[in-house]
């Protein structure tokens, strides 16, 4: 018998780790992978994750000034709005890349 730690919150009934085979997607998964794969217009954003083609960019402190919102500082710029909804910070891409 392995010994194991005595740290604090490890449990003796914790299973180990296994690999698993994957798993057919879903069919929401399957429409996603369906629309990152189309042919996009060239130069078009979408996002390699959920394949929206929403932006979305974050300024904090900005001021309206004359009628019109000035300054601020840029936080992101050109992420995906749905996968932000989510707490995701996805990049819009040109073109279909792996997501890391
Ligand atoms: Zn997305």
């Amino acid at each position: 018998m392995q010994q194991h730690s005595s740290v604090l919150g490890y449990d003796q009934r914790m299973s180990r780790l296994r690999l698993v085979p994957p798993t057919e997607p879903s069919a929401a998964e399957q429409v996603r992978q369906r629309v990152r794969r189309m042919a996009r217009p060239d130069g078009t954003l979408l996002c390699n994750r959920c394949g929206s083609r929403t932006t979305v960019t974050v300024v904090t402190g900005a001021a309206v000034k004359n009628g019109r919102v000035q300054g601020g500082t840029v936080l992101a710029r050109y992420k995906c709005a749905e996968c932000w909804k989510r707490g995701i910070f996805s990049p819009m891409l040109p073109e279909l890349k792996p997501i890391k």
